[in-house]
Formats: C-alpha cells, sequence, structure tokens
C-alpha cells in the first residue's frame, strides 16, 4: 500500500523545473502565502490546494523598472497609469517607481506628490512607487517629499524639455546634493551637460547622424564629472541615469574606488540598438542621451557583464504620437523619449542571449538590482518572505513586434517590426494573476520606513 500523502499545506504552490531564485536556476516549488513567498522548496515536494505547475516555463521574479515616466496627471494622453501598468504587467515588470516629470504638476512638491497619487489610486495593475524632483528653488520640498515617501529625488544637469522641471545649475546641484545627503535620500541624475551640448553642431533635419552629432559623448562625461565632484563635496549618494556613452565608465569606478558613493544604470536601447541601423526620418528612436555606436555598444555589455551597472531599465518615456512628427522626421524638433515597458525584458533577453548570458543575470540587472536602487525590500527575488510577484516566461519563444499588441497609450516603437526572443505567459502580482479584464489590485508603495500616508 503506498503511504499517504502528507495533509496540504495551506496556500499556493508555483511548480517550474527552472525558477531563476537568488542562487541561481533551480527546478523549484514555491509556497505563497497571504501574497508573500513563505518558502522555497525541491521541485515537486509541496503538496498545497493550488499548484500551478509550469512545466518547463521560466517561473522569474517580477521585473522592477525604476525610470517610467507615467505623465499623469496632466499629460496623460502621453500615459497614464492604467495604460502604463496594463504595459508593465504584460512585459512582466510587476513595480514601477514614477519618474517625477512631464505630468502637470511635476513631484517636486508634497502638493504635487498628493496629486500622482490621487491619480494614480484604484488604477494601477503593478505595484507603484514615486520618485520626487529636485529643480531650482525647491530644496525645502525635499525633506517633506522624503517624510511622504518618495524613494529618491531627480535633477537635471540639462533641459528637460518641459519649462515646469528646470534643471540645476551648478549651485542648485550643490544645494540639492547637500540636502539629499543630509536626508541620506538617492539622487538621480540625467548627466548631459548643457553647455557642451550649446557647443555641439545643431543641425535640424532627417539625418540621425546629425542629431547624434548634437548630443556627442562628452557632454555626459563632462556633467558625470561635475556630479562626481559635487557628490563628493556633499557626501551625496548619487545615481547615474540612463548612461548611453561608455566613456562615463572609468570615471565612475575611479569615484567609488576613492570612496564616493555612485550607482549607474543603462536602457534597453543602449544595449540593443545602435546608431548604423537607425533609419534617417525615423524619430521613434530619438531619445536623449542617444543611441550611439556599435563599438560603444560593446563597452556597455561589457560593463553590464562586469557589474557596472546597478540596474537596467526602461526610460519609458513616451509622447503622442504627433509630437515624434514622424511624418517630418526632425530628430531635433521631435519629443525624445523611448517607450519600451512592455519590450524592455524581451529586448533585452534577446541580445543577452546571444552573448551567452543566462536568465540569472538578467534577473539581477532587471529585478533585483533596481529593486536594490529604489529600495524595495520585499521586490526582486523569489526568496522567502519577498512580495509573490511572478512571472512565467517562454525564453524561446520567438515573435515579431508588431505595436498593435502594446498597451502602451501610444504605440510607436523602435522595435516595431523586430524580431525578439522571449515571451511572458502569466504575471502574478502578490500571488494573483494580473488580467486585463479584472479590477486593478496594484498598491502604491512609499519608501520603506514612512508610514503610508
Ligand atoms: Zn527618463
Amino acid at each position: 500500500m503506498p503511504l499517504p500523502s502528507p495533509p496540504p499545506v495551506p496556500g499556493s504552490v508555483f511548480r517550474s523545473r527552472r525558477a531563476v531564485l537568488p542562487e541561481g536556476e533551480r527546478a523549484a516549488d514555491v509556497l505563497v502565502r497571504g501574497g508573500r513567498i513563505e518558502a522555497v522548496a525541491p521541485h515537486g515536494s509541496l503538496h498545497a490546494d493550488t499548484v500551478t505547475d509550469l512545466g518547463s516555463l521560466v517561473l522569474l521574479p517580477g521585473l522592477v523598472d525604476s525610470h517610467v515616466h507615467v505623465n499623469e496627471p496632466g499629460r496623460t494622453e502621453w500615459e497614464g497609469f492604467d495604460s502604463a501598468t496594463r504595459a508593465a504587467a504584460a512585459g512582466g515588470v510587476t513595480t514601477i517607481v514614477d519618474m517625477p516629470l512631464n505630468s502637470v504638476p511635476p513631484t517636486t512638491t508634497p502638493e504635487g506628490l498628493t496629486a500622482k497619487r490621487r491619480a494614480a489610486d484604484g488604477r494601477v495593475r503593478v505595484d507603484v512607487g514615486f520618485w520626487g524632483g529636485a529643480v531650482p528653488g525647491n530644496t525645502a520640498e525635499l525633506e517633506p517629499l522624503h517624510r511622504a515617501g518618495v524613494f529618491g529625488f531627480k535633477g537635471f544637469l540639462s533641459p528637460s524639455g518641459v519649462e515646469e522641471f528646470p534643471h540645476l545649475e551648478p549651485a542648485d546641484l550643490e544645494r540639492a546634493l547637500a540636502e539629499t545627503a543630509r536626508l541620506d535620500a538617492l539622487a538621480l541624475v540625467h548627466a548631459e551637460d548643457p553647455a557642451v551640448l550649446d557647443r555641439a553642431p545643431l543641425r535640424p533635419g532627417r539625418r540621425y547622424r546629425d542629431f547624434l552629432a548634437s548630443r556627442p559623448g562628452g557632454a555626459e562625461t563632462a556633467a558625470v564629472a561635475r556630479l562626481l565632484d559635487t557628490a563628493r563635496r556633499t557626501g551625496a549618494r548619487v545615481h547615474v541615469l540612463h548612461v548611453s556613452s561608455a566613456a562615463v565608465l572609468p570615471l565612475l569606478a575611479r569615484a567609488r574606488a576613492d570612496g564616493v558613493r555612485v550607482t549607474a544604470e543603462t536602457c534597453p536601447h543602449y544595449l540593443c540598438l545602435t546608431a548604423a541601423e537607425v533609419p534617417d526620418g525615423d524619430t521613434a528612436f530619438k531619445c536623449c542621451p542617444p543611441i550611439r555606436d556599435e563599438s560603444n555598444r560593446e563597452r556597455l555589455w561589457e560593463a553590464l557583464a562586469a557589474g557596472e551597472f546597478a540596474a537596467v531599465v526602461s526610460d519609458h518615456s513616451p509622447c503622442t504620437a504627433d509630437l515624434k512628427l514622424l511624418d517630418r522626421g526632425d530628430f531635433a524638433a521631435a519629443w525624445g523619449g523611448i517607450a519600451s515597458l512592455q519590450l524592455g525584458l524581451a529586448a533585452v533577453w534577446t541580445e543577452a542571449r546571444r552573448r551567452g548570458h543566462g536568465l540569472a543575470e538578467v534577473v539581477r540587472w532587471m529585478s533585483a538590482g533596481p529593486a536594490a536602487l529604489a529600495g524595495l525590500p520585499a521586490k526582486g527575488a523569489i526568496a522567502p518572505g519577498r512580495d509573490a510577484d511572478l512571472v512565467a516566461f517562454d525564453p524561446d519563444a520567438v515573435f515579431r513586434v508588431d505595436p498593435a499588441t502594446l498597451h502602451h497609450r501610444n504605440p510607436v516603437t523602435p522595435y516595431a517590426g523586430r524580431t525578439l526572443t522571449g515571451a511572458v505567459r502569466t504575471t502574478w502580482l502578490r500571488g494573483r494573476v494580473v488580467e486585463p479584464s479584472t479590477e486593478p489590485f496594484g498598491r502604491l508603495l512609499t519608501r520603506p520606513g514612512e508610514a503610508t500616508p
């Protein structure tokens, strides 16, 4: 007579031959209870009332995208919380952290944060946190924003593209970083130097080469040098957003060796696309800093493989199709920003796999890394105590990007027509399937340690 099987444990089990755990890819059972991961056990070892057996589909921790411009309220026609979080879930992203600009008002005051939260409340399909903004003259707002639970502060060193979010001149940067250092808050910086940009040749028109010449890598190097200098003096913790030019990497390494607390991120488009393949007039490819040449891209990959980047995040920055000026194709006049929230995982996986990287590395770059960067201890790993934010991923599925399948409010994408590898089959947030038809149950997050307002 067979031995009676043990009584089922309360909760539900997610079973996969390929679960990506912090220690690597394993065959595992993941026990989920009350929205949290309670245990990770050998494959087939747990008995529960509900077992979701994924077979050989990969079980990933949900991705964390700490660089998303939602634009609501105020520019909801560019992107809103409903459309952005639908796209996120479809792309395997279970947490986003929203950037403080392009919405009106921007998140540069506690009132601005309240407006954001009100716009998002009850409408988000994944969890959403908020960055605050540092602009000239708002230093006194940083502490109340910090207490209200923003995850850190973003500032620009060159014009941001919208007038309600002006950039920081050197003295403003000094003041902002002194304050974030005092608060021990993370300062995120768009690092391009306005003087270098002003000196660069500006030739409007359809030629990508001309646009590229107008945003030289030297603008990033100069801005990063100034940022590091200010960080060194103030003791601030700083993070360089969307590194496009690999020339900044040695500066970062040297500063780190000197004890400056600096991290950096790069984005799927810098890792997956190159200047040579941008068709003239195709402003879907326009972003700032720009997509650069092949040898630069190779150096970004080397740095990524060497652990020099804390995160790979989308910098999802959409606008309405008309602002992209796709008919005219003028790179100088079109809005700069690439929308890729739904496609980031597949884009990076396609390129990573070709280069011999595994999914454990992709998870480090796109889930664990950004979770640590933003300070989200409940996110970023399949491990006991974490939120059960999970993704069933088919790493071998091949598909052609059809903009009509994107949930972004404006499905303009430089990946249109490209063949990518890797498809998200199901996304769970705190153990519940995220489906387009059900009521949204994402939460608004505050920095751990701060009370929910
Ligand atoms: Zn951005």
